[in-house]
């Protein structure tokens, strides 16, 4: 199965979903920042809440940015998202790792700890909106459906999952966000609060095989397809870019640079991509 997210509605329109498969997404991620199988999996979760969340802003410059300060030894990861759910991630220490849980999971909680949640979105206004929610268990699903709760005032069901095969690539990856919309009858709300609570784990669901519309469901019933979107690990730094950052060190630095008579390289962390400028260019930068 290939990356792919869709949204919809249920058929009484009571509830809101996304769903999404993210296991190359996931990969690039893994390749990128070479992380451990617990970096992969808490990374994971984060990129996947990321493009999931980033497909429900409404305009294509939409930015939103998920990170998350914890006390573990994970410390801290930060992930930004479009539009079109492309999505790259960033993490304190990719090597971190833990004993497993004892029903076998990766310790994704232990890792992150207890901290906070901040969510930024950059919707083109003046100010980004920002929320701020205390972490609940460090497990990123449960945290982002309490943020959705506190600080939007949105009743949700999260799931998130990363399975890591043996060889430390990525199995699965995916999840799903599903919605209360504010007239949901109690019956639809108790219905659903059954079912999540007997449902296997996300990755458990891919490991049979069933495909997104099958996983949804089982969780909502019918359901119609608003939109479908491909995840995909996307950095969007470029020269451009770059060049502005090095405009914004200012004059003085700059000269520094130049007077210390070497290229000088600025590395992404997003995607490992460096950028040679050469000292002429620093001093055609300097004289724009
Ligand atoms: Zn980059």
């Amino acid at each position: 199965m290939s990356d792919r997210l869709i949204h919809g509605l249920s058929f009484n329109k009571e509830l809101r979903f996304i769903a999404a498969y993210t296991k190359d997404t996931v990969e690039e991620a893994r390749k990128i920042h070479n992380t451990s199988p617990l970096c992969s999996a808490a990374l994971g979760r984060l990129l996947t809440a990321g493009a999931m969340m980033g497909s429900m802003c409404k305009n294509e410059d939409d930015l939103i940015t998920l990170k998350i300060d914890g006390d573990g030894p994970v410390k801290q990861m930060t992930v930004s998202a479009d539009a079109k759910a492309r999505v790259r991630g960033l993490m304190y220490d990719p090597s971190v790792e833990l004993p497993l849980k004892a029903n076998g999971h990766l310790d994704v909680g232990g890792g992150v700890g207890a901290g906070m949640l901040t969510v930024m979105k950059d919707l083109g206004l003046k100010e980004p909106y920002i929320g701020q929610t205390p972490l609940t268990t460090g497990e990123i699903g449960d945290d982002i459906t309490y943020y959705f709760a506190a600080s939007e005032q949105t009743p949700s069901a999260v799931g998130l999952g990363v399975l890591v095969d043996k060889d430390g690539s990525i199995k699965h990856a995916g999840g799903f966000i599903i919605q209360l919309m504010p007239f949901a009858s109690e019956e639809t709300i108790s219905h659903l609060e059954e079912t999540l609570a007997n449902m296997n784990s996300v990755t458990d669901h891919f490991e049979k095989g069933e495909s997104l519309e099958n996983l949804i469901r089982g969780l909502i019933g019918d359901f119609e397809i608003e939109g479908e979107l491909t995840p995909q690990y996307h950095c969007g730094c470029n020269r451009d870019r770059v060049t502005k950052a090095l405009i914004s060190l200012g004059r003085d630095e700059l000269d520094k640079m130049i007077g210390e008579g070497k290229p000088v390289t600025l590395h992404c962390d997003f995607c490992n991509k460096d950028y040679t400028f050469e000292i002429d260019e620093l001093k055609n930068i300097l004289s724009q």
